[in-house]
């Protein structure tokens, strides 16, 4: 493979963008080398402006589901276009926006549509802390709730690949007030509520945790924090950016049954386009701005072009067993990679859940803590990010992201990746 043009646009790049780039893992930081500069993107690949094409297991990070360049959100944004870009006045997309996630969403009575998933966190708890009139929150080591000042305490995703969980610039005295918990750890969750839950306004959680790799709910832990929260008035935030319509149609809160005060979303709902929304109970949610005093806000919010994206790609997924293939392609995927491993002799296991999934460098027969995601190999993964690479796989450049199926994968893209790990093992054993 070659990479002059995409060279030429990082050399080029750098001089102007902090990093060469718009957002931090983009810059390959973590796994070394440089990255690809995209021109296109069609069902499962990705393709370079070099020429070469990859089989994409990012999604955008998350957004492309139903695969890239879908041609029913295609077709949406282009009659959305043809009335205008955006109207600064109510439009009758965000209504059914807003009935579309209240339907799919049953714990969400209410919705308000933001920018991204970063807009909706901090809203949330924005919103928790006016209705509690409470200032501290909870939030677990290595979730990542986008770059919002009070998330930057204990953050996974960039934060943790670029080795800065804690960023300079987040004033200690909001800081002192994000508490954080090891994630999965009942005891300590109960021993921080007894000892503050009355102070605590809003416990926000990555129902499964997508941003130090990919660790999945023990049995049991997401209702223990429900009644927790619900003992000590505390607003539960799930934060389904990354889980919301994926690990099911409902979400995580409908995969393990457990209802949430408030969710975020982001991602999948603007199918691409720069959307987020945050919703929840109707008591919580009259209490924002002009029906109640908390202030929020957002010139572009509810965009026409962005709800059709988002409509149409909400469309696609409601189609029956659309999950359900999504699931038994990520197994099989899992499944493969795992026995590639074993026949090549490197350590490796995989955690997954609907069309997410978790690669692990590790002796562990399973990972579902952050303490045992980052004693990880994070060495072997960068050199099975980069053989894979090389073979035309694109995986999240990060051994702390969790990767993506969608539905344009199909079975000759699964074996081609199988084929791609085969070799890639081989190189990683061969160190
Ligand atoms: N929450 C979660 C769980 C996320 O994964 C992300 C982004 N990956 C965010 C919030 C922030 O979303 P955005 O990047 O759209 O601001």
């Amino acid at each position: 493979m070659q990479h002059a043009r995409s060279q030429e646009l990082f050399q080029r790049a750098r001089q102007l963008l902090p990093g060469g780039v718009n957002s931090p893992v983009r810059a390959f930081g973590s796994v070394g080398g440089e990255p690809f500069f995209v021109e296109r993107a069609d069902g499962a690949f990705l393709y370079d402006v070099d020429g070469n094409r990859y089989i994409d297991y990012v999604g955008s990070w998350g957004p492309m589901i139903a695969g890239h360049n879908h041609p029913a959100v295609r077709q949406a944004v282009k009659q959305a276009l043809g009335n205008g870009l955006s109207f600064g006045a109510p439009c009758a997309a965000e209504v059914t926006m807003a009935e579309t996630l209240t339907r799919l969403v049953p714990s969400c009575e209410m919705v308000r549509m933001v920018n991204s998933g970063t807009e909706a966190t901090l809203s949330a708890i924005r919103l928790a802390r006016g209705a509690t009139g409470r200032s501290r929150i909870v939030k677990f080591e290595g979730n990542y709730h986008g770059h919002g000042d009070s998330f930057l305490v204990k953050a996974g995703s960039g934060a943790l690949t670029f080795g800065v969980p804690n960023s300079p610039g987040v004033p200690k005295a909001l800081a002192d007030l994000t508490l954080t918990l090891p994630y999965n750890d009942f005891d300590a969750a109960t021993a921080l509520f007894d000892e503050a839950g009355d102070d605590i306004a809003a416990l926000i959680i990555e129902p499964v945790a997508g941003n130090a790799n990919c660790l999945l709910p023990r049995d049991g832990f997401l209702q223990h924090l429900r009644e927790l929260c619900t003992r000590h008035g505390t607003v539960l935030i799930f934060d389904e950016v990354m889980t919301g319509f994926r690990v099911a149609l409902g979400g995580a809160q409908a995969r393990y049954g457990v209802t949430p005060d408030l969710s975020t979303f982001g991602k999948i709902i603007g199918a691409g386009m720069p959307v987020g929304a945050y919703g929840g109970r109707r008591d919580l949610m009259s209490q924002i701005s002009p029906a109640g005093p908390v202030y929020q806000a957002g010139t572009l919010s509810g965009n026409p072009v962005a709800m059709a994206a988002g409509l149409a790609l909400l469309d696609v997924i409601q189609e029956p067993g659309f999950h359900d293939r999504l699931e038994a392609h990520g197994n099989a995927l899992c499944d493969g990679l795992e026995a590639a491993a074993r026949d090549a002799g490197v350590p490796f296991t995989t955690s997954r859940v609907g069309a997410m999934f978790g690669l692990f460098f590790t002796d562990a027969p399973k990972v579902d803590t952050y303490a045992q995601a980052v004693a990880c190999d994070t060495a072997a993964f960068a050199r099975f990010f980069h053989a894979m690479l090389d073979r035309g796989v694109f995986l999240a450049p990060s051994a702390f992201e969790a990767g993506f199926v969608s539905a344009a994968h199909d079975q000759q893209t699964l074996e081609a990746t199988l084929v791609a790990a085969r070799e890639a093992f081989a190189l990683v054993r061969a160190g």
